[in-house]
């Protein structure tokens, strides 16, 4: 899978180097490009941002450097371009999961109040275009957005998390919540390790764990049961 991120402040991934993506990328599983946008600015000041269209506060994101960055980036390959942004759909493990299957996604991150929306439009003759919200909150830019997508498609690339079994049993893969886990000692602070997992009776233990999967999910997450 190659993944290509532009954004203004290209060393927000530079923790992409690290632990199991950091390893995917060096054993050529993940082929993630970071670029700067301003290097498809023209001007001494390489300026990426103006005044709004209409007024109002803030900076809009100039549309040429995303055209001139997504041209170079998509070619002829037809990628997803992803737009983080607040006005999008809300990324979710099944999200996660069709990107997975793509061979090529471009990152757009924004910045300032959005990017110019013709770019969008524009993006749409590239390929297919994604605006993808993390959640209902605003963030500064589209970085943080980003890695966090970057880190959860990733992980379910084939091979970069060892053992796929632990991908199955994770919170969302079956629309619960994921039980609580548990290591050794079996007592810590005067707190026990609930008998049913010392038992070594995997039914029984497959039962706990589903009935905790459905009480932990009806008490903090009520909203996916009733999805
Ligand atoms: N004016 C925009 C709006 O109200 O929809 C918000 C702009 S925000 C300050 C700047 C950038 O942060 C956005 O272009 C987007 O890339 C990113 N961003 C902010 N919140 C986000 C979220 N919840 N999910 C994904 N990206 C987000």
């Amino acid at each position: 899978m190659r993944i290509d991120v532009v954004s203004i402040f290209p060393s927000y991934f530079d923790g992409l180097t690290l632990s199991l993506l950091g390893r995917a990328r060096e054993n050529g599983l993940l082929d993630l490009h970071v670029h700067d946008l301003r290097d498809w600015t023209s001007d001494r000041h390489r300026t990426v941002d103006d005044t709004p269209y209409g007024g109002g506060a803030g900076m809009v994101m100039k549309p040429e450097p995303w055209g001139l960055a997504l041209d170079e980036l998509a070619g002829s390959s037809r990628p997803t371009i992803i737009f983080p942004s607040p006005a999008g759909e809300v990324f979710r493990q099944s999200t996660a999961r069709e990107f997975a299957e793509h061979d090529h996604l471009i990152i757009g991150c924004g910045r300032y109040e959005g990017i110019d929306e013709r770019v969008f439009e524009y993006a749409a003759t590239l390929g297919e275009v994604r605006l993808v919200s993390l959640g209902d909150y605003v963030l500064n830019g589209g970085e943080v957005a980003a890695m966090a997508m970057i880190e959860a498609i990733g992980r379910l690339v084939p091979g970069v998390v060892g053992n796929p079994e632990s991908l199955v049993e994770e919170s969302h893969e079956d629309g619960l919540l994921e039980y609580g886990s548990y290591t050794k000692p079996s007592t810590w602070r005067d707190r026990e390790v609930p008998g049913v997992l010392l038992s070594g009776n995997h039914a029984a233990i497959a039962a706990w764990r589903r009935e905790q999967q459905i009480e932990r999910t009806r008490a903090r997450r009520p909203d996916l049961l009733s999805d």
